[in-house]
Order: C-alpha cells, then structure tokens, then sequence
C-alpha cells in the first residue's frame, strides 16, 4: 500500500504505471491551500510531509482570531504534481468544480517529530504563505462511534495560534477578503469561465500533468496581440471541455 492509495482507489486509472509523486527533503516543506468550489466552497489544505501531501478539507476560511477554530475535515493524501494545479474537475468526477490556487508556501514543524504528531492527531506548525502566515495547529477530534463498520473521517480542528499575525474578533476574518488567485489573480469564476486546465480524475497524475504541459504550450502561440478590440458579442460562457 502506498500512502497515496486512497487517493487511487478513488479515481479509475485502468492499469497504468507510473512513479507516483516525488520526494522532498528537508525541514521546510511545501504547502498549498486549494478554495475549491464543489459542492460546497471549502478550503483544501495540503501540507506536504514524507513525500505527500496531507490534505484536509476546511470548511470555512481560515481564522486569524484564535478563538475560532475551523472544522478540518481528513481526506485522502494528494500527490505533489496536483499541488500547483488550478482550473476546473469535470462535474461528474471526484470533486468536480473549480480548483483557485489560494495560497502557498513552505511549513515547518514547531517540533521535530511531525510524523509521530500527526499520528497522534495534534500538530503545531509554522506557516510562511503569501496569505496563511505564522504558527496555526491542528487538532484532530474524537472520532465518531456511532457508525460502526463506516470508513472514519477524522475531523481536525484549525486554529491559529497566538503571536503576532493572529487579530481579534471580526479582525480576524481578514483572510475572507482575499478571494482571488496567488498564481493568477483570477477568481473562481473567472477560472470557471477561462480556464482550460482541467484535471481529469479518471486519469492517472502523469497522464494529467502531459496534458496540462500540452495545454500550454498549445495556449502560447495563439495570443492576441494587446489592443486588437473585441467586436463580437458576448457568446455564453463555456464551463467544460469536450
Ligand atoms: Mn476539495
């Protein structure tokens, strides 16, 4: 079993091999927080650790009051490739909807044992983001026993910690506002509307890679020259690809 086999079970690759997400080293690691908009617009946070990405779905924008803490809810580990990706899942696969790029940078553990901390279900960190910034916690709750047999979902708590970046009451909202792109300045709908990156679920993470690679470079020569007036109407907005 690879620590990405949940992740797998839950997309259909057929029978494809390929290596399966890289390794980085060293005690700043990467981290990218995803708003994605499925279902419900929740914020997917993806803390890279032994060769993955742990991932967890926020519910809400995170806090910078520590009196607030954040339902954090578990899901599967992600592979590093889909870390930078922004653009849209095709409604009927796996988390389709919208994926903006929120926020990124590196972490690092306010111990030396993050591992054994987040087996033990409670993990203090350090971020260095463009918007998530200083020490934050996560604290994973009891688990529910009154489903016996179901899959559990660990439900974590997001709280920030007490230092100079966290603000008091509505102080602490601050981080709602920000509600465009860090890769590309975009809103989630105007990714919904532009973007052509699309991550196939169905598809392995290196055949989604080639094709996004492809995407553009396709994209590059085609540029309108800066200028030339657009004359046409408004044609309605496309969401998918074929
Ligand atoms: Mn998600």
């Amino acid at each position: 079993m690879t620590k990405l086999s949940t992740y797998y079970a839950k997309r259909d690759f057929g029978k494809t091999k390929e290596p399966r997400g890289s390794v980085a080293k060293g005690d700043k690691h990467r981290f990218v927080i995803q708003r994605h908009a499925a279902t419900r617009l929740h914020y997917d946070l993806r803390l890279e650790l032994e060769g993955v990405y742990k991932s967890w779905a926020v519910t809400k924008t995170p806090s910078l009051d520590p009196a607030v803490k954040r339902l954090a809810v578990e899901v599967e580990d992600h592979p590093i490739e889909y870390g930078t990706f922004e653009g849209t899942i095709p409604e009927d696969q796996y988390g389709g909807g919208t994926v903006q790029l929120w926020d990124r940078g590196t972490w690092r553990s306010q111990s030396d044992t993050p591992v054994r901390d987040l087996a033990g279900g409670h993990l203090k960190f350090v971020m260095e983001g463009e918007r998530m910034k200083g020490k934050w916690a996560l604290i994973r709750m009891r688990d529910d026993k009154h489903r016996p047999g179901a899959k559990v979902r660990h439900n974590w708590l997001l709280i920030k910690e007490i230092d100079d970046e966290a603000a008091r009451g509505s102080k602490g909202d601050a981080l709602a506002k920000e509600t465009t792109s860090v890769k590309t300045g975009r809103t989630l709908d105007q990714i919904a509307a532009k973007s052509t990156k699309v991550w196939n679920s169905k598809r392995s993470v290196k055949e989604n890679v080639a094709a996004l690679k492809k995407t553009a470079k396709k994209k590059a020569p085609t540029k309108k020259p800066a200028g030339k007036k657009k004359t046409t109407k408004k044609k309605p907005v496309k969401r998918k690809r074929a």
